[in-house]
């Protein structure tokens, strides 16, 4: 495909540096859900990684559910591409859906002005928690045309049918049905755990095209007036741009069933290519109280209101401290710790860099070197592990606590060592998205400066200058400055 011919020269590097690392130290070991175990990562044209997250569907604020799922798989890309592959991640948005068009019909507004308000309110979220965009973000109503396309053409092959406006994928007619998830046919024809309809040949067949009877919802189609079900925009949207093999699919574990297993279904039948997905990530839950949350449930905390009282790199470090496949429960408590653990690592990298300036030339001492390559190698042993991220932070604290002691025991330094230490907990920080800077600290000076904006912001508030106000706020917003209001006081904070 053309997006992979490009940049030659460090495709040339990258090869370099993944045949390098396969002869040398242990390879990744990835935990794929279709064999339930650890395997060697091994994409099918390394080093590039074909990898598409299904994502948001734009009908509300984004919460703390979502912020694990795309922390976890932009941590996923992040480190993916410290070993040196070259990865090409697609995630789409889910522009219209049942939840949209109701969340619309409250409001008197149209499903695409409520998509646009929550699209844009999803990615403000995601650049404030430091979450990189995708390559590509294809939305659905952008891709009707090939989405009625796949329907035509899977009707044509025999494994789907129209019945009143409605088309539906004959489960039946793919043999591997199940094999993600563990679900058995059985069970489905019983109809437990799928909705029985009348016009279904078999309970467990699936919608690809619905009926729509209300006006500026749907597009014309082959069938009538409707609009795709859910399933069928990930098979056409991911085959669109990352070519009928993916690397990586990934998304949160609810849905392995039934949203992913009929993924699989349709694209293999689509393409007649057996192995649409070569490795199957799914994300643990997010809890609260031990109950998943969820919109639905309404037991919700949203990102934007954890983000006015904690730093964007705390919620990625309490998020990164649990392994991205185990649940985490959402605790005020877990965000406290984070955010004393991050201000440790953050203390330990400004102390080092003032201490360089002090130092004396020199490498330091030999076993102070042997305790950075010993942490440093761990750490990386830890990621290769199936991304183990508690694991890996575990070492860079234990290398911060003895950089720290190296400090506090010695009257003059020598450079090199620190040097080095520096160098290897900010490449760590980096590689999760814990630290978007060498440093959170700010100067007086730039301390000084947002103050003073505030202040003239407070006088047009007063003044009732709302437009003056809210372009203020939003300029240091895009600075990395949050402003919180409280009464007639003005809270502010560095969140990058
Ligand atoms: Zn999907």
């Amino acid at each position: 495909m053309s997006y992979f011919s490009l940049g030659l020269v460090r495709f040339k590097y990258v090869v370099t540096i993944v045949k390098s690392m396969k002869e040398g130290c242990a390879v990744l070991r990835v935990y794929n859900t279709l064999s339930r175990s650890k395997e060697p990562f091994e994409p099918v044209e390394p080093p590039l990684v074909r990898m598409y997250v299904c994502g948001p569907t734009v009908y509300d604020e984004a919460h703390m559910g979502h912020a694990r799922t795309y922390v976890a798989f932009d941590t996923i890309r992040r480190i993916l591409e410290f070993f040196g592959y070259e990865v090409f991640y697609v995630q789409n948005i889910t522009d219209i859906d049942d939840k949209i068009i109701n969340r619309a019909e409250a409001e008197g507004a149209s499903p695409a002005d409520i998509a646009e308000r929550y699209s844009a309110s999803y990615f403000r979220d995601m650049d404030d928690l430091n979450v990189r965009r995708a390559d590509v973000h294809p939305r659905v109503t952008d891709h009707m045309e090939d989405i009625i396309e796949a329907v035509a053409r899977l009707i044509e092959k025999g494994v789907a049918y129209e019945a009143d406006g409605n088309v539906y994928f004959e489960v039946s007619s793919f043999p591997h049905y199940g094999r993600l998830s563990g679900v058995k046919f059985e069970e489905l024809i019983a109809g437990a755990r799928v909705e029985p309809d009348a016009a279904k040949k078999n309970p467990a067949d699936f919608a690809l095209w619905k009926k729509e009877r209300r006006e500026g919802v749907g597009w014309s189609s082959p069938w009538g007036y409707g609009r795709p079900g859910w399933h069928i925009e990930c098979s056409v949207m991911s085959t669109k741009y990352l070519g009928p093999r993916l690397d990586i699919h990934g998304g949160g574990q609810d849905l392995i069933f039934p949203h992913h297993e009929n993924e699989i279904a349709q694209s293999e039948s689509l393409t007649g290519i057996s192995s649409f997905v070569k490795y199957w990530i799914h994300t643990g839950y997010l809890t609260i109280k031990g109950e998943k949350m969820s919109k639905s449930l309404g037991n919700y905390v949203t990102i934007r209101e954890v983000l006015r009282r904690h730093s964007a790199g705390a919620v990625r470090l309490f998020l990164l401290s649990t392994h991205y496949r185990s649940p985490i429960d959402f605790m005020w408590e877990g965000l406290e710790a984070a955010e004393s653990n991050l201000r440790y690592l953050v203390n330990t990298m400004d102390r080092l860099e003032a201490s360089i300036r002090q130092a004396e030339m020199g490498s330091g001492p030999v076993e102070m070197h042997a305790k950075i390559t010993e942490n440093a190698k761990k750490f990386i042993l830890a990621l290769e592990d199936d991304f183990s991220t508690p694991v890996a932070l575990s070492h860079m604290y234990r290398l911060a606590r003895e950089l720290n002691a190296y400090l506090d025991d010695q009257e003059t330094f020598e450079r090199g060592v620190l040097e080095r230490g520096l160098r290897v907990i900010a490449k760590a920080c980096e590689t999760l998205g814990i630290v978007t800077g060498k440093s959170l600290s700010v100067p007086e000076i730039v301390e000084k400066l947002i103050k003073i904006l505030v202040e003239v912001r407070s006088d047009a508030r007063r003044r009732r200058d709302w437009k003056l106000a809210d372009e203020l706020r939003e300029k240091l917003r895009e600075s990395g400055v949050v402003l919180e209001d409280k009464g007639d006081k003005t809270l502010w904070k560095i969140t990058r």
